[in-house]
């Protein structure tokens, strides 16, 4: 019969992932395995001969760690999984039931066309029709999601569904390769669409062009086998958890942030979801959204390469997924850390005492700082238009850009005093209440949290913020004749 051993343990059986042993019970074929390899039965088991509590035996898919059930008879096509506990608490099962895969055929066409996976011993035929038979959705068509895309399109994922609701900007093309010059101005997901075309004409592709809410997020999700994260902000990012813990989808996670991207599996088979990790996302303004930072351009394909695989392994039930675990990847200096993510009994979603009970929506909006806090004094914004009037007549004016240095070095701001948002307390001096003070930042968040950290530090003078941030404005200040730089 065949012995698989988890990744873990597989440096004990020298790397072999499968063993082939003799035996007609747990308790024979696990007493030849570990006569032929001593130093893992140092592993296994205790100086008394018992099992070691983090390992669990699985025979057929079934439990069978209790010594009492070693005994029972087992046929030659058996299969023993050993399984430390730190892996999940249970054998690794495809998202894609058999009974649908059957249901599937390949053509010769395919045939010739997924000679790669058909002549994988870990994929082959069988795998291959989980593939195809497989519905998988994507959240995001940009960076993350065009990798993440083309990789499941070109291996023969049968359904694809891609969530934007973004249109192409030239920006765009530097991490986003789904799209091209003659995409400019379309939707993401039609040039999505184009793409997936060119790659194959079988694939169901399904286009969605729209953002996902709390209305929308568990109709859009529902029914398909997996979903991949390849969202860049925290709204989006918390309701996609909500919505395919409360559907029982599993999701494969990916994020990024400037040279460093994350993969993970959340809400596999009962194992940890995103908020055991992070319960909610951080206050408003404290760290800019991924559409604010720069990715060097290569990352996005690395990480939605690896969320890629994670969904082809998670659909053919082969390897060891990223389940209860983050993996981080420094791309600068080729580090790469692999974090256990236990599942959170205190989770407010799905810990014990749940507290979220449906995919809420105002939640999110207050934590990503996008609608302002209804019980505080509100901030006052000010228009682009009426800035760029200002400066013209020469009306006396304070303007603070509290950007990083980096944002700066590509755009400066005409005529401002530079003070970090950390700094703004204690600088408060600085400025002259007496003045009019307007706080610019890249898209206008991070210049509102600046005017309320100020207004906590006691400061009276008044505060502004400028409505849509340098985005918002570039065009009006800089297509002023003459311009002010
Ligand atoms: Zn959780």
């Amino acid at each position: 019969m065949k012995i698989r051993a988890s990744a873990t343990l597989r440096a004990f059986f020298g790397r072999r992932d499968v063993l082939e042993i003799d035996g007609d019970t747990v308790e024979s074929a696990l007493t030849a395995l570990f006569d032929e390899y001593p130093e893992a039965k140092k592993v296994a088991f205790d100086d008394e001969g018992n099992l070691r509590d983090f390992i669990r035996v699985y025979a057929n898919g079934e439990d069978k760690t209790a010594r009492d059930q070693w005994s029972a008879p087992l046929s030659d096509d058996s299969e023993i999984l050993l399984l430390p506990s730190i892996s999940g608490g249970a054998p690794f099962e495809s998202v894609v039931s058999n009974e649908r895969a059957k249901a599937v055929a390949l053509d010769d066409a395919e045939i010739e066309r997924f000679t790669n996976h058909l002549t994988l011993r870990e994929i082959s035929v069988r795998g291959q029709k989980k593939i195809k038979a497989a519905r998988v959705a994507v959240v995001g068509a940009g960076a993350l999601g065009s990798a993440v895309i083309r990789s499941l399109a070109a291996a023969g994922v049968g359904t694809i569904k891609a969530i934007d609701f973004d249109s192409v900007e030239p920006r765009n093309l530097q991490t986003q390769t789904l799209h091209g010059l003659r995409d400019i101005n379309r939707p993401k997901v039609a040039s999505a669409r184009d793409s997936v075309r060119n790659i194959s004409k079988s694939i169901a592709f399904e286009a969605e062009n729209s953002a996902v809410t709390a209305d929308n997020a568990i109709s859009l999700l529902k029914g398909f086998d997996l979903v991949l994260d390849c969202s860049d902000n925290y709204k989006a990012r918390y309701l996609i958890n909500d919505a395919c813990f409360f559907c029982g989808i599993p999701v494969v996670f990916g994020a990024m942030f400037q040279c460093e991207g994350r993969v993970g599996v959340f809400n596999y088979n009962g194992g940890a979801c995103y908020r055991c990790l992070f319960p909610s996302p951080p206050p408003p303004g404290l760290v800019p959204t991924c559409s604010e930072n720069g990715v060097i351009s290569p990352l996005p394909g690395i990480i939605g390469s690896i969320q890629a695989n994670e969904a082809i392994k998670l659909i053919v039930g082969i390897g060891e997924p990223l389940v209860d675990k983050t993996l981080v990847f420094d791309v600068l200096n080729l580090r790469t850390t692999l974090l256990e993510v236990a599942k959170d009994d205190k989770c407010p979603l799905c810990g014990r005492n749940r507290t979220i009970a449906t995919v809420e929506d105002f939640d999110y909006d207050d934590f990503c700082g996008l609608k302002v806090d209804e019980t505080e004094e509100p901030i006052d914004e000010m228009e682009p238009e009426e800035l760029a009037k200002r400066i013209e007549n020469g009306d006396p004016i304070t303007i603070v850009d509290v950007r990083e240095p980096h944002e700066r070095a590509i755009l400066r701001f005409p005529k401002t005093v530079v003070i970090p948002i950390g700094q703004l307390a204690r600088r408060q001096k600085e400025l002259d209440p007496k003045l009019d003070t307007v706080f610019v930042c890249k898209e206008g968040k991070r210049s509102a949290f600046a005017v309320r950290t100020l207004r906590e530090a006691g400061y009276a003078g008044r505060t502004y913020t400028l409505k849509g941030g340098i985005d918002a404005t570039r065009d009006i200040i800089f297509s002023r004749e003459g311009g002010w730089l």
